[in-house]
This record gives C-alpha cells, structure tokens and sequence, in this order.
C-alpha cells in the first residue's frame, strides 16, 4: 500500500492540534479488493479516507495533503482548512 508523509503535520480539524505525519492503511491486511480500490484511488489522486487517532474525525488524505470531511457520506472535495 502506498504510505505518505506530510510536510503539514497537523489534523485539518480546527482545535484538534493532532500530528499526522506519516500514514500507512495497510489495506492489504484487511481484503485484497479493498487493498486494489484503495491503490486505484491514490494513484489516480482522488485518496483516502480515515480517521484522525487524535480527535476521530474524518480525513481525506491524497497527494496534495490532509483535509477535513463532513458527516458520514462521500466528500465533496478537498475543504478550506
Ligand atoms: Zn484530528
């Protein structure tokens, strides 16, 4: 699985104050369909999702950095932090 480390270290969540500085899903621990879905969306830039170890909040994580997403559906894209 592809890892990612981050030049911006904090969770995009304001008073959070969490360091995420490296991620590693490890989706090929869980399902190997999962795992293929989860390499297609890094490569194809659009990411990943998953929760903050610090304050539980959702996270986009791609290329370009972290970002926050709203509620429990699909994000609409990366947000202003
Ligand atoms: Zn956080």
């Amino acid at each position: 699985m592809p890892h990612a480390s981050f030049l911006e270290l904090l969770c995009p969540w304001p008073g959070c104050g969490f360091q995420i500085w490296f991620i590693d899903f490890r989706l090929e621990f869980v399902d190997r369909a999962l795992y293929d879905q989860g390499v297609a969306a890094w490569e194809s830039g659009a990411g990943l999702i998953g929760r903050c170890p610090g304050c539980g909040r959702r996270v986009l994580f791609n290329l370009n950095g972290k970002f926050r997403v709203d509620g429990d559906g699909d994000p609409a894209g990366p947000q202003e932090r």
